[in-house]
């Protein structure tokens, strides 16, 4: 089990220290700054929301965020656990388990998984890309949770069949239900839209139909 380090007060601990014990000291430093270099991320990430973003996510109560280095399921049902909520079903458990970020309303908080596989290996500016990608992509779930309205929902389908080739395939390939449809287009829209903006291309992109525009401005602003 992963503990944090308490540092050593002298050398002579220092060197004292047995070889088993200084193998666990390493891996435990290593998952903390991963932790924390993933958190640096996500705080880039926020500051390029910009300041309409940034106070529509304020007015629903979207603006909090915890990078850990847990399976989120874990990591959700003791947030809500301790917050005197029922912890997550075992289904629910092992849909967040898998995932890489997760938007829980209940608790109006964005939870990423820094240790996710998907994240290995990759170098630094890929790293910066993925990660804040998450970070959009949970932030406008929680943008269209509280402002689709049912009509944007019961469209889903439909709204798939003019989505972006990619984004289209990625949805269906997701085994997402009917109704989650329209939310995750949103998500994966303002995740690439931020992507592009912090590239530095600004209004409705060329490739984009006016009608998913149009939801995007309704939903994200
Ligand atoms: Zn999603």
């Amino acid at each position: 089990m992963r503990r944090r380090v308490v540092e050593p007060t002298s050398n002579q601990e220092q060197l004292t220290v047995p070889r088993r014990l200084q193998a666990e000291v390493e891996v435990v430093i290593v998952a903390d700054s991963v932790v924390e270099h993933a958190d640096q991320i996500v705080k880039r990430a926020w500051q390029d929301l910009g300041p309409e973003h940034r106070a529509l996510l304020e007015s629903i109560g979207a603006t909090q965020w915890h990078v850990t280095n847990k399976l989120l399921g874990a990591a959700a049902s003791a947030l809500l656990i301790s917050a005197g909520s029922p912890a997550l079903s075992a289904s629910q458990t092992r849909a967040f388990d898998a995932a890489i970020g997760v938007w829980v309303p209940e608790l109006r908080v964005t939870l990423i998984n820094a240790e996710h596989r998907k994240f290995d290996g990759l170098d630094e500016p890929s790293l910066e890309a993925a990660v804040a990608d998450v970070a959009w992509h949970e932030w406008g779930h929680a943008l269209s949770v509280h402002r689709t309205e049912n009509d944007d929902i019961s469209k889903g389908a439909q709204l798939l069949t003019i989505a972006p080739r990619g984004i289209a395939e990625n949805i269906r390939s997701g085994g997402y239900r009917r109704r989650e449809i329209t939310h995750e287009l949103v998500a994966n829209l303002f995740a690439l839209l931020m992507a592009r903006r912090r590239a530095g291309g600004d209004g409705k992109p060329e490739w984009l139909e006016d009608e998913l525009w149009n939801l995007m401005k309704k939903t994200t602003g």
